[in-house]
């Protein structure tokens, strides 16, 4: 039976004769069903028509993207460590290239995921590399739509995946929403993976925080000054978002501490006109 995967999303379910019903992933206010209806498709459907490109980013961080893009269109991000290979957050399309080409890099140690939107099929790479853990926040543990044993709930503020990788909850776009520090990236200075997070904006000088971005729901001056305050203890120089172009190659600790304040500031009233 096939394991349809949601277009729109990426979201796969468990075998089924059928699609599914509904997608809830996108039925709920985060996301969106698209105005022609729900439709699915499967793996082997989406390898035939599409491809994983790569951008090595920096050293030993690596950016894999699918080509055309499919549904919410994120690259997932591969970083090699001396202790093993993380993969941040995670795309639908999973072909057997790409099986190859992570296999001769060292294969995978472990996935991480920031938020439900790229949980996707986690399931199928966790296979594809030996069963390796799926770590998840436990706060986001409603929304796992294929369930695996590969899946590692955590709890708490901060979770030490490898020696120098950490995972640290942020809150805000999900009760579970996390970003991944990398220390060792950025040429010692510190890297960050914000995902959806905190997002990099378009001009690629600032970050924005929202509930949901495709439906414009903004997170209040408490939550954004959460997500502030989770990362102050972390060093950074460099943070890569979700998309292959959003990156702040420098100065990217004080951006986020910059793009906090302004936020707030917005909510606050800073931009009223005075009418
Ligand atoms: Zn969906
Ligand atoms: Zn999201």
């Amino acid at each position: 039976m096939p394991a349809f995967i949601c277009t729109a999303c990426g979201t796969q379910y468990p075998p089924s004769e059928t699609p599914p019903p509904a997608c809830p992933i996108c039925a709920e206010e985060r996301q969106y069903v698209p105005p022609g209806g729900q439709t699915w498709t499967t793996l082997e459907s989406l390898a035939a028509r599409s491809f994983n490109a790569w951008r090595e980013h920096e050293p030993g961080l690596l950016g894999i993207g699918t080509q055309p893009s499919f549904a919410i269109g994120q690259r997932a991000i591969l970083i090699r460590t001396p202790h093993g290979n993380v993969l941040w957050d995670c795309i639908a399309m999973l072909d057997a290239a790409t099986v190859s080409q992570i296999g001769a890099l060292g294969g995978l140690a472990a996935i991480a995921i920031s938020h439900p939107h790229f949980y996707t099929t986690m399931a199928e790479w966790s296979r594809a590399f030996g069963d390796v853990p799926i770590h998840l926040h436990a706060a986001d543990r409603a929304w796992v739509m294929r369930p695996t044993p590969a899946v590692q709930f955590w709890d708490g503020e901060t979770l030490a995946l490898l020696p120098d990788v950490t995972l640290i909850r942020c809150g805000g776009h999900f009760p579970g929403a996390a970003c991944l520090h990398w220390a060792k990236g950025a040429g010692g200075k510190g890297v960050l993976c914000s995902a959806d997070t905190a997002t990099v904006t378009v001009d690629r000088k600032f970050l924005s925080f929202m509930r949901s971005y495709p439906n414009l729901i903004p997170l209040s001056a408490k939550q954004v000054r959460g997500i502030g305050a989770a990362l102050a203890p972390f060093a950074y120089d460099t943070i890569y978002g979700h998309y292959f172009d959003r990156v702040i190659r420098t100065g990217a600790k004080q951006a986020m501490q910059v793009s906090v304040e302004r936020y707030a500031a917005a909510l606050g009233g800073l931009y009223e006109d005075g009418r």
